[in-house]
């Protein structure tokens, strides 16, 4: 299996330990819901650990919240309330958002200032090995004493320019150095420290909690591709220069941007979307698909258009398989026992093909090509009257082993209410007995409710509009 590696390009994929995959994964600052962004990157790293969990490799999944910086203080200021009230309102409607998108669970998902203890003994570490300095607002980390800086985002020091992100602070020996903990404010939550009461930097809490709940080295490191620089950057230093090894993460992965309309999404624009903002018109996994359908590296130039198209797209999907038992007991059984699907799975819809194009640094439109190209098959052969259980069979088999790393397909059932449910059966009935007004009536409701009926010879088939 082939992975792009931030640092090293496409690069052959192997476990640390065999079998065994630890994943860490930068998340979010909990002071305001989640924005699309957030969603993308989620539903990225979430189809990667599916699919290796897939693979048969047992995942560790770490994702943190941050819940201490400047951001945290000041909306916490704002509200008249404190940051751990903040963070306390703010992680559950994450858990919420990332839920509906279907994304896992992580098996560990620490706050930042949990693990406060942590990052001061790496602080420690790079205090005595001479990788810091400390001004009248905090200790900073040195960066002329790791001569590797900058190397991770593939730039010189001397090239770098102060920029986002970077800042600029007098007495700093580089403008590049950055603090590692800030020393106490006014109004500001503290935690004790060899230097005082104050709180940590940003860049230091991943290199803590990687290593608490991973060990210093493990297999991958994630985050936008936002983070390369400085986040990460900070974090292989911090890292390096601490714990003196060679390389912490194994693999570094990025996932791409979100543009609104060939623009970068911006507050200041305003051309902002929060996960919750988009959710009361669309159905979660209809987002889920959407960023699926570009490669998790790519910019995906997001718009109300693609939205509807990828609605239609798996309305599809989700349509084919409503209507793939449909009449299943009126197949002809007498022709075609081995099953074409089957025969056309295994020549070039097989699971390989799926697996092959995922293998390939997770190329989920070339995956999903192959899902749509097995509905067309099999359609075609209902066309022709040619379709067998057995084709059936296996189809529905080769979606549902998909759908454990895709999980957009088959969750649905769920989400037609049982009044639906009970509405079509009635109709169903007032069909039998011809009483077609009844019939039209009922058809007429669920429409009203966004479910369209088509009556096919063998059955009927709702579809969502
Ligand atoms: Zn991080």
């Amino acid at each position: 299996m082939k992975i792009q590696d931030t640092k090293n390009g496409l690069v052959e994929f192997e476990p640390i330990k065999k079998g065994v995959i630890g994943m860490y994964v930068c998340g979010p600052t909990v002071y305001d819901l989640g924005h699309l962004g957030h969603g993308r990157s989620a539903v990225c790293f979430d189809v990667m650990r599916r699919y290796f969990i897939y693979k048969g490799y047992e995942v560790k999944f770490v994702s943190n919240y941050t819940d201490i910086d400047d951001k945290m203080i000041n909306r916490a200021k704002e509200e008249g309330i404190s940051v751990s009230q903040l963070a306390n309102r703010i992680i559950p409607e994450y858990i919420k958002d990332y839920t509906a998108l279907g994304v896992m669970e992580s098996d560990v998902s620490p706050k930042a200032t949990e693990s406060i203890e942590e990052m001061v003994k790496i602080i420690e570490e790079l205090e005595k090995k001479g990788h810091t300095y400390v001004l009248d607002d905090g200790v900073y980390f040195d960066v002329k004493s790791y001569k590797e800086y900058g190397e991770f985002s593939g730039q010189k020091l001397e090239d770098l320019k102060v920029g986002a992100r970077v800042d600029i602070k007098e007495g700093k020996k580089n403008p590049y150095d950055f603090v590692l903990w800030k020393f106490k404010k006014e109004g500001e939550p503290v935690w004790a420290s060899p230097w005082g009461e104050g709180r940590p930097g940003w860049h230091i809490e991943c290199s803590a909690m990687s290593a608490k709940f991973l060990g210093e080295k493990f297999d991958i490191h994630g985050g936008g591709l936002d983070l390369v620089f400085p986040h990460h950057e900070c974090e292989v230093a911090q890292s390096l220069c601490a714990f003196g090894l060679k390389s912490f993460a194994k693999y570094w992965m990025h996932n791409g941007f979100i543009n609104i309309d060939n623009e970068k999404m911006s507050k200041s624009l305003g051309n902002f979307f929060t996960l919750r903002n988009v959710f009361e018109k669309y159905d979660p996994k209809v987002v889920r698909f959407m960023f699926l359908q570009t490669h998790y590296r790519n910019p995906i130039n997001f718009s109300f258009d693609l939205l509807d198209q990828a609605k239609a797209g798996l309305e599809r999907i989700r349509g084919f398989v409503r209507g793939l038992k449909v009449g299943y007991d009126d197949l002809p059984k007498d022709i075609h026992e081995i099953g074409v699907v089957k025969l056309a799975i295994d020549s070039k819809h097989e699971k390989k093909g799926f697996e092959e194009y995922m293998d390939n640094d997770f190329d989920l439109s070339g995956a999903l090509g192959v899902v749509f190209d097995l509905v067309k098959t099999v359609n075609g052969l209902r066309d022709a009257k040619k379709l067998t259980k057995n084709d059936v069979n296996e189809a529905e088999k080769f979606l549902k082993s998909v759908d454990k790393v895709l999980n957009i397909i088959f969750e649905e059932e769920k989400d037609v209410d049982d009044e639906v449910k009970t509405l079509i059966k009635q109709r169903e009935e007032a069909r039998k007995s011809k009483d077609f007004a009844m019939s039209d009536k009922i058809r007429d409701e669920l429409k009203a409710k966004g479910i369209e009926l088509e009556d096919t010879p063998s059955g009927t088939v709702w579809k969502r509009v």
